[in-house]
């Protein structure tokens, strides 16, 4: 069996027939199951991770659509963020963020638009060939202006709340992408690596003779010192070391000199390592009395150091917690780029990288005998996930999402999930329970941009919170009429008829007296008109022209869309061959055979009126055209979504209709679109009351928001679908399922996000899925060779058998060690064991006309009893399927087909082969094909191109006692049955014979009785 190519030819099936489209659409009006993709980046190849949790995905779909739900499947793309433009930089060769400047921001972000999606279309194949069902055309992508335009608007929720501020704070930063990380970034494999730093006791003075000892690995951070702190609680030893006063909190083997509590050493001043120069401690706003003492502080623990811990406030979390706290100010030396902007009295440091700083710090501290001890040391460091630059922390004024303070509503809602496993649960919560603020905000390119306005006199902020708020600091330069032409002879005969017109159409006369009507009624109104080139328009131009006496303008872009094949058919043949398949709704982007889709139209419709913005100033302009072509103009004008503009927000033009359409002003392109990015919203700035000017800060959100947002955001809410997310109806999301390492990353931040937004978690059910590894548990990886790719192994041995063999290996969560081997013995024991079926059943097989004779089934116990094992099966299968258990699922099933071919079949092989009448053989064959009808049922979830196959084959036998649907997946699994107390006791009773036979079987391999010899009794 050539499983490879029998799934292709099932592809081309499901193509050909549009099976995806139509599961859907037949289950339209049902109970919604609500799934959310987590957007992958497209960025790069898909690979066995991704294989991983897309089969889960899919398998759990199909499972619920067969429930009898709507289930719809939107594909997802995450776009923004780092990961992309440091890809990018590695693509133009860029070394730094001043590159980028130079490049132009605007260039640098459609590069990484472009990059972002440069594997989409092999996505889209690998999906197909493994069985995905996902609705790729109608995808969500995050850098839609509509999807941005949610993102604005949840910034602004947030912010009324008073949950997102601008803070000083010290965050992990990487000087190389000059931006700060999110606290959940440092939870991303290869964040920590081990890295040696020196290990270095130094001694500050606090008189002649008498030092306090503290350790550190991080040199560069001693020029920022500004306090020590102890722990009140602590005892602290005074010894005498070779001459020297010695405080510290280590036992050591010296003369000990005095013992006293941590609170003792509180207050007492020493030197600076360093001297500082005056002018910096006056910038830096150091509050000079409190500075260089000892301070109480809790976080000093026992098992590190001395217990005397060196505090430099710009440099590390609880170093700047307790600065704040005693009002110390804080010095840094550090540029962005993580480089010292000086010297340090005689020690050479400016412009030196902060990790080059260490050696000449310690040489100077050498040389004034301040060091104790110098060694190394070996620890886990944090790295820039992307670029592999050690994190330094680094105080920045940046914004927050102060989780905090709804910690225990997030607690909250995290506990109303259920989650599998739940050992992710648990970690989960040890993640969410420390209650970390989120720092928000990058100072990058490509990202959503903070919709923060600010003035650059008085330093008022505003929050823009959607398109229309922030449209109202802007006025068209011109007032726009928009009108359709009068009735024509198309109009009345009902014929489509776009440029080149093949039939002569002119306006009918009663299309003439109503266009000069409404020209009269214009007058004084209009300086210029802009008309299409088609006839029926441009007579319509032509007569209002002479009327008001104003000049006619003929532009090709407002020409009628371009019908290709539809040309001179009827208006009902544009509307079939436009709408959307699973929605009804007219597609945008469906295009018509050698024509163009409403969406090209819109393209040009809007570099058109972008042009009239350019070249005119206080103009009023008439724009004469056709029913599609306003409709789409005036959606953009009003900047709608195409969703909106497909679900009717701009109604239908009647003939001769006119309407004042405002311009919405908001940031678009070069090409007219709209465009959130940077640098177009940049460009919006507007007048203080003050008198200054109220600019963008230039920040753009950390990519995990972009994600967060995806409930509401991919909906547009709430400009659209307010009622289906406010109503419950497609949030919250029933179910997700994504790898291990999301818990600090997307399942974190929808929570967050909807704790903030809708006061509830976001997802009912979250799955986690493990790694894959390869055979021996070892990670994979490009460096050791070890990588399997996902597409050569579907190809050797079809998608159906790694999808059942990595469902069937263990538990989603589980680490799964990827074995060929296991793969090839599962295809032997379980698919091929499944076409020996079907082989068997073709070889006994009788013409249907003589099958329907049979008027009643005769009572086979055999027969029973298989009935019971499926009954009790799709219990079990029933259970584990609706908990996601798609582990204990197929084990369940593959025990049933090893029942149904080793119990059953063989069992019933007499009556196959000798039947005592044709009865009997018709009902064995019956009986033979509805167990397999059942068993393909219950695997078509799980291996849906050979259930669909198999399905196919015996259809036409099937069809004269089961009602057959066009497609496997289109059958009704339904509620599972209770078993009746009679086929209780024939399950319990069948199985003490088989017990007893398989007892015999042994006893006689014992004995060494051949099977088939007769006993002796
Ligand atoms: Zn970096
Ligand atoms: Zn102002």
């Amino acid at each position: 069996m050539n499983l490879p190519e029998i799934e292709k030819r099932i592809i081309n099936f499901w193509k050909a027939n549009e099976i995806f489209e139509k599961s859907l659409r037949n289950n339209l009006k049902k109970k919604r199951f609500n799934w959310i993709e987590g957007p992958p980046y497209a960025n790069d190849k898909p690979h066995m991770g991704h294989f991983l949790t897309r089969i889960y995905k899919d398998s759990i779909l199909r499972f619920f659509t067969m429930l009898g739900f709507y289930v719809p499947r939107r594909a997802g793309w995450d776009t923004h963020g780092l990961p992309i433009e440091v890809a990018t930089e590695k693509h133009l060769g860029f070394k730094d963020k001043k590159e980028i400047i130079d490049y132009g921001i605007e260039k640098f972000n459609e590069k990484c638009k472009e990059l972002v999606m440069l594997y989409k279309d092999l996505w889209e194949k690998v999906d197909e060939r493994m069985g995905f069902w996902i609705d790729h055309k109608n995808a969500y992508i995050t850098y839609d202006p509509f999807y941005m335009e949610s993102a604005w608007w949840i910034f602004k929720e947030i912010y009324k709340k008073g949950l997102v501020k601008e803070e000083d704070r010290v965050a992990p930063y990487c000087p190389r992408c000059e931006t700060v990380l999110a606290q959940a970034e440092l939870g991303m494999p290869d964040a920590y690596k081990d890295v040696k730093d020196p290990s270095v006791y130094v001694k500050f003075k606090i008189s002649n003779n008498e030092y306090f000892l503290v350790w550190t690995t991080t040199p560069w951070t001693l020029p920022g010192n500004l306090a020590l702190a102890v722990n009140d609680e602590f005892d602290y030893y005074l010894y005498e070391i070779n001459g020297e006063r010695i405080w510290t909190h280590q036992k050591l083997e010296e003369k000990l000199l005095k013992k006293v509590k941590g609170k003792e050493l509180v207050g007492i001043k020493y030197e600076p390592l360093f001297k500082i120069d005056e002018n910096i401690l006056e910038s830096s706003k150091i509050n000079k009395e409190n500075v260089y003492k000892v301070y109480p502080a809790h976080f000093v623990k026992e098992d590190e150091g001395t217990g005397i811990v060196h505090i430099a406030p710009a440099y590390g979390e609880e170093d700047f917690e307790l600065g704040k706290k005693y009002n110390l100010g804080l010095i840094n030396y550090l540029d962005e780029k993580g480089k010292f902007i000086i010297d340090l009295e005689d020690v050479k440091t400016k412009w030196l990288f902060f990790k080059e700083v260490d050696k000449e710090i310690l040489k100077y501290l050498q040389e004034k005998k301040l060091i104790y001890t110098l060694g190394e040391y070996l620890h886990s460091y944090p790295h820039c996930w992307r670029c592999k630059t050690p994190l330094i922390y680094f105080a920045t004024k940046f914004w927050v999402i102060k989780v905090f303070e709804v910690k225990d509503k997030i607690i909250e809602n995290f506990k109303k999930t259920n989650w599998v496993p739940s050992s992710v649960g648990n970690r989960f919560y040890e993640w969410i329970k420390e209650g970390k603020d989120w720092n928000l905000s990058r100072t990058r390119f490509w990202g959503i941009p903070l919709p923060v306005w600010r003035c650059n006199n008085c330093g008022q902020t505003e929050i823009i919170g959607s398109l229309k708020e922030l449209a109202r600091y802007f006025k068209a330069n011109n007032n726009y009429y928009l009108m359709r032409h009068g009735e024509s002879l198309s109009n009345k005969k009902n014929f489509l008829s776009s440029y080149p017109e093949t039939i002569f159409n002119p306006l009918t006369r009663k299309g003439v007296l109503d266009v000069k009507q409404k020209a009269r009624s214009l007058k004084g109104k209009i300086d210029i008109i802009y008309a299409s080139p088609i006839l029926r328009a441009k007579q319509t131009g032509m007569i209002i022209a002479d009327e008001l006496k104003v000049p006619l303008f003929i532009d090709e872009r407002l020409r009628e869309i371009d019908l290709g094949i539809l040309q001179s058919k009827n208006y009902e043949e544009f509307d079939k061959h436009i709408v959307d398949k699973v929605t009804g709704k007219r597609d945008l982007k469906k295009r018509i055979e050698n024509g163009e889709s409403l969406d090209d139209v819109r393209k040009r419709v809007v570099k058109f009126i972008c042009e009239l913005e350019r070249i005119h100033r206080h103009k009023n302009i008439l724009i004469v055209s056709h029913g599609a072509v306003l409709w789409m103009l005036e959606g953009e004008m009003r900047a709608l979504s195409s969703e909106q503009i497909r679900n009717f927000e701009v109604k239908n033009y009647a003939l001769g209709e006119l309407r004042k359409v405002d311009l919405l002003v908001v940031p678009r392109d070069d090409e007219g679109n709209i465009n959130l990015h940077r640098p177009y919203v940049d460009n919006f700035v507007w007048q203080c009351k003050c008198g200054g000017w109220y600019k963008r800060i230039s920040e753009i959100a950390d990519i995990w928001y972009d994600s967060g947002c995806a409930p509401f955001a991919s909906y547009h809410y709430p400009f659209e679908n307010k009622k289906e997310i406010d109503q419950k109806i497609i949030f919250p999301i029933d179910f997700i399922i994504e790898g291990i390492d999301q818990t600090r990353g997307w399942f974190y931040t929808l929570l967050v996000i909807s704790t903030l937004i809708k006061n509830g978690p976001p997802y009912k059910n979250v799955l986690a899925t493990g790694l894959v590894l390869d055979e021996k548990g070892i990670k994979m990886s490009k460096s050791l060779g070890n990588v399997v790719n996902p597409m050569e192994i579907i190809e050797k041995y079809g998608a159906d058998v790694c999808r059942f063999y990595l469902f069937y290996l263990n538990d989603a969560g589980d680490n799964k060690s990827f074995n060929e081997e296991e793969v090839k013995k599962l295809k032997n024991e379980f698919f091929d064991l499944l076409f020996n079926i079907l082989r068997f059943y073709r070889f006994y097989y009788e013409k249907p006309q003589n099958l329907r004779k049979i008027s009643k089934t005769q009572e086979n116990v055999l027969d029973l009893w298989f009935s019971a094992r499926l009954k009790e099966t799709y219990q079990k299968y029933y259970l584990e399927m609706t908990n996601f258990n798609l582990h204990k699922a197929s084990r369940v099933l593959t025990e049933l087909l090893g029942d149904f071919s080793r119990w059953w079949l063989r069992r019933s092989r007499e009556r196959f082969q000798n039947p005592k009448n044709k009865n009997e053989l018709a009902i064995a064959l019956i009986n033979f094909e509805n167990f397999l009808y059942q068993i393909l049922k219950m695997l078509a979830p799980l291996a849906p191109f050979i259930s669909e196959y198999l399905y196919q084959e015996i259809k036409d036998e099937l069809r004269y006692r089961i009602l057959i649907k066009e497609s496997i997946h289109f059958e009704n699994l339904g509620k599972p049955l209770k078993l009746s107390l009679k086929e209780k006791i024939l399950l319990k009773e069948m199985e003490k014979i088989r017990d007893l036979a398989s007892e015999i079987h042994r006893l006689r391999k014992e004995k060494g009785i051949k099977v088939r010899q007769p006993l002796n009794m």
